[in-house]
């Protein structure tokens, strides 16, 4: 591991203000793995760097919460991400975690709103419509893992449940909440993943359905105040397991300008001379963390020259 890069992290991050931190456990057994996370403090970050709808706070901490879940499978360093891409009013959501608990993402119309459902909750499912879940994987290969499948709610969680179920052939289980107060601050956020063994028994399977069932939104159950470990003491109620871990999560974006300068790289030359043109300089905005870069025309040229060579 690099050591620069660890003390750069480690700069991003707002330890103990946030309180926020996941865990990872395993039934004594063997045959249920289990993971449980709170973000509550990383998606009221997210909340204010977006300037995100209740409807918006909602499905982005949702999917902040499963990336940081699903990273935390991952073999050391390497990241994930996951995008919801619908045709509803949110459009795209997309979350970004790695395996050293960082996470970024972003909501394309992160000022969409809709009424509340039926049950008085947030529309979480109809802000994000039908379409495709992609998750990519850089496992540190020549090219990322990707792998498709079509949202089956847009709740997020029976999403990813689904995309683990279809797509790795592993039986899960994702819920993922996020609780918005009166004045659009995030009042709770967290959830798990359960994933079966394939030796677990019968016996397992159906007590952990019936625990799942019994909880009627995870939400609720931080907002009561539950830690990860009381989550997972819930979910696993009469099972015995053991954690192996416990990690801090936090909002922490990657972006550089060299990162930056690669991407304008990448972009038609035709398009960054008609931004010249226009403003005297190229502006590049980050969609994780709303920072902004400038490049002068002589750096610009620079960076031309640079691709020639
Ligand atoms: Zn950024």
């Amino acid at each position: 591991m690099n050591v620069t890069e660890e003390i750069k992290r480690g700069a991003g991050k707002e330890k103990n203000q946030s309180g926020d931190y996941l865990i990872r456990a395993i039934t004594g057994d063997r045959q249920i793995r289990a993971i449980a996370v709170k973000t509550t403090g990383l998606v009221e970050k997210a909340r204010q760097i977006h300037r995100t709808s209740p409807l918006a706070s909602a499905a982005l901490g949702r999917a902040l919460s499963g990336a940081l879940m699903v990273a935390s499978f991952l073999k050391s360093g390497k990241e994930i991400s996951l995008t919801f891409q619908g045709d509803g009013p949110l459009k795209r959501v997309v979350a970004e975690a790695d395996l050293n608990g960082n996470v970024r993402g972003y909501v394309k119309n992160s000022g969409a709103n809709l009424p509340m459902d039926q049950e008085g909750k947030l529309a979480v499912s109809r802000g994000i419509g039908r379409g495709t879940l992609i998750v990519r994987k850089d496992l540190g290969l020549k090219e990322p893992y990707e792998g498709q499948v079509p949202l089956i709610s847009g709740e997020i969680g029976e999403d990813l449940t689904y995309y683990f179920t279809k797509s790795e052939q592993t039986p899960s289980s994702v819920g993922v909440g996020v609780l918005v107060n009166a004045d659009l601050s995030i009042a709770a956020a967290g959830g798990f993943l359960i994933q079966l063994f394939p030796e677990a028994e019968e016996q397992a399977i159906s007590r952990l359905e019936n625990n799942i069932k019994a909880i009627k939104s995870v939400s609720s159950l931080i907002e009561q105040g539950m830690s990860p470990e009381e989550l997972l003491t819930e979910v696993l109620k009469g099972l015995k397991f053991r954690i192996m871990e416990s990690k801090e999560v936090q909002y922490s974006c990657r972006c550089s300008r060299e990162r930056v300068a690669a991407l304008l790289a990448g972009l038609d030359p035709e398009e960054i001379n008609q931004m010249l043109k226009e403003q005297g300089r190229v502006e590049v905005g980050c969609h994780f963390c709303d920072k902004s870069y400038e490049f002068s025309r002589e750096e610009i040229e620079k960076l031309e020259l640079g691709s020639d060579n």
